[in-house]
Parts: C-alpha cells; sequence; structure tokens
C-alpha cells in the first residue's frame, strides 16, 4: 500500500484539539510518513511540530492558511513550505488575529442581545493558542447550555447567514497570495469547492491568482465531492497548477474527519507529495 501523508492539519494553536506536538506523534503512530501543519493565521505551533517530527521520524512541512475575501465569501490559501523566518508574513498575521479578537468581541454582543451573554474569557478558555475564532465561541455556548451542539452553534448562530455572524475583515485574494509567495513557500488554494461560487469565476480569477504566486490547489480534501475533485483537476490542467490533498484534520473539533482520511473514500499519499516536490524543484 502506499504511504499516507497529509497536507492540511490544524492543531490547538488555532482551532484544532491536539497540540503540534501531539498531532505529529499522532501521525507518525498511524503510520504517515509527512504531515503539513497548516494552522489559521499563526506559525507558532510550527516549531514545536517540526521539534517532534524529527524525534518521531515523520517530514513536518511548515505551513499555514489565510482566509482572503471574496464576493461569495472566505476562500482560504495554504502555504506550504514556509521558512523559519517570515518577518513580514508574522506581522501581517498579528493584524489579521487582532482584527478576529475585534470580530469575536462582536458576535459575543450580538449573542448578548440574544440572550446568550457570553464573557469573552469564556471562550479564551477553549482557546489553546494565539488564534481565536468561531469554533471556541461554539464550544462556550455549548457549555452554557445555550445549544445542545457545535453544530447548532453554527447553523442557528455562528455559521454565515447566522444570527450572530459577523464577517472577518480580510486581505483581497490577491493581496493574501502574494503575501504568502513572497516567504518562498508553495501558495495552494485550499478547498475551492467549499466556496459557493459559479465556476467561472474560478475560471476567471485563478489566471489571476497566478501572475501573485498561486501554484497549486487542493483537490483531495475531505468535504470536496467527487464533482468537485473533477473540477479541480480540470483547472489545475487548465492552468498549469499542481495538486494538493489534505484532510482538514481538527481532531475532536470534526469527528467525521481523520488524519489521511475523510468523507467520499478521501485517502492521501504518498505520491500527492511526490509530484509537489518535483513542481517545487522545477520552479525554484
Ligand atoms: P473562524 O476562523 O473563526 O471564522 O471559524 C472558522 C472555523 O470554524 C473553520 O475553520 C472550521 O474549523 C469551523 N467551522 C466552520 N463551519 C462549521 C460548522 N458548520 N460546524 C463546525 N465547525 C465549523
Ligand atoms: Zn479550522
Ligand atoms: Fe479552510
Ligand atoms: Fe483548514
Amino acid at each position: 500500500m502506499m504511504k499516507l501523508i497529509d497536507l492540511h492539519t490544524h492543531t490547538t494553536a488555532s482551532d484544532g484539539t491536539e497540540s503540534p506536538s501531539e498531532l505529529v506523534q499522532h501521525a507518525a503512530k498511524i503510520g504517515l510518513v509527512a504531515l503539513a501543519v497548516t494552522d489559521h493565521d499563526t506559525t507558532s505551533g510550527l516549531n514545536a511540530a517540526t521539534e517532534t517530527g524529527h524525534q518521531v521520524g515523520i517530514e513536518v512541512i511548515r505551513g499555514c492558511e489565510l482566509g482572503v475575501s471574496t464576493p461569495y465569501g472566505e476562500m482560504h490559501l495554504l502555504a506550504l513550505w514556509l521558512p523559519e523566518e517570515c518577518a513580514e508574513l508574522e506581522k501581517t498575521l498579528a493584524e489579521v488575529r487582532q482584527l478576529r479578537i475585534e470580530r469575536n468581541k462582536k458576535m459575543l454582543d450580538r449573542l448578548n442581545k440574544l440572550d446568550m451573554p457570553l464573557n469573552y474569557e469564556d471562550v479564551l478558555r477553549f482557546a489553546g493558542g494565539e488564534t481565536v475564532g468561531r469554533p471556541h465561541i461554539a464550544s462556550a455556548m455549548l457549555e452554557k447550555g445555550y445549544v445542545k451542539s457545535t453544530k447548532e452553534a453554527f447553523s442557528r448562530f455562528l455559521g454565515r447567514g447566522g444570527l450572530a455572524y459577523v464577517p472577518r475583515t480580510l486581505p483581497t485574494p490577491e493581496e493574501g497570495v502574494t503575501l504568502l509567495a513572497k516567504t518562498g513557500a508553495m501558495v495552494c488554494m485550499a478547498h475551492p469547492g467549499l466556496l459557493a461560487c459559479p465556476q467561472e469565476w474560478l475560471l476567471d480569477t485563478i489566471p489571476q491568482l497566478k501572475k501573485c504566486g498561486l501554484q497549486a490547489i487542493e483537490a483531495w480534501h475531505s468535504d470536496h465531492s467527487s464533482a468537485d475533485v473533477e473540477f479541480c483537476l480540470h483547472l489545475a490542467e487548465t492552468f498549469d497548477l499542481g495538486l494538493s490533498g489534505g484532510s482538514d484534520y481538527h481532531g475532536r473539533a470534526k469527528p467525521s474527519v481523520q488524519l489521511a482520511f475523510g468523507k467520499n473514500n478521501l485517502h492521501l499519499t504518498e505520491n500527492i507529495l511526490d509530484a509537489l516536490k518535483l513542481r517545487k524543484k522545477a520552479l525554484a
């Protein structure tokens, strides 16, 4: 059997439930040979993950996931192979996290008006690291008994269009791709199938993003249907982009997803990583 990998995962540095070190140990234990750690808006877990990777003998790829704003809502970008030093990116990520705090507090104001009072401290108790977001608010709501499940917290209150939803202030896709590409990392469009946009919009936008440094798209993802995968393969072929694959593992926060495996018979194998490495080498 082909060796397993995973190029999209989250830890307690953002909204996953395993620490960076625990996640890498977990991956090694179940036989993965490589793992990209891609927390939202932070690189703070990467040193611990890399160190554990050395100890347990698994390749750790330094990454992160950045949201950008489109007319159809948030699009996500993944950086793979971030360098250890990326001062300009760190500065922007710090600003992005500050905007998250302001946004989170606005959502708490809305919940307060809906008779579901929460202090910011109630939320922070569920956050293990620098990046605080809606999953932590959902956990606090669950603890207070305001909702019966995380799913309900999102569908009624925190999800896009929900009663307490406040959108994030985010960079444009061009700004995001440029920022990540400048670090020297491989920039990959994450889960295009989750963006509720017409296919024509992606067909129009991707050439512009490629000019800014976009190099790959995440075709294999636990929330992609087979039609989503097919469309991503078509995009990659049309625009000469690499193909990535990740489970988007969040630990207990997303129990339907396992490392290297997901819905729709998703299983992520070393050939995906090998092809990306060849592309990276060719572009270097
Ligand atoms: P935020 O970054 O604060 O906007 O929160 C987005 C995160 O919330 C995503 O990365 C997911 O981990 C999680 N999330 C989004 N929608 C849902 C949902 N319907 N149910 C559970 N978790 C969700
Ligand atoms: Zn997440
Ligand atoms: Fe994402
Ligand atoms: Fe993710």
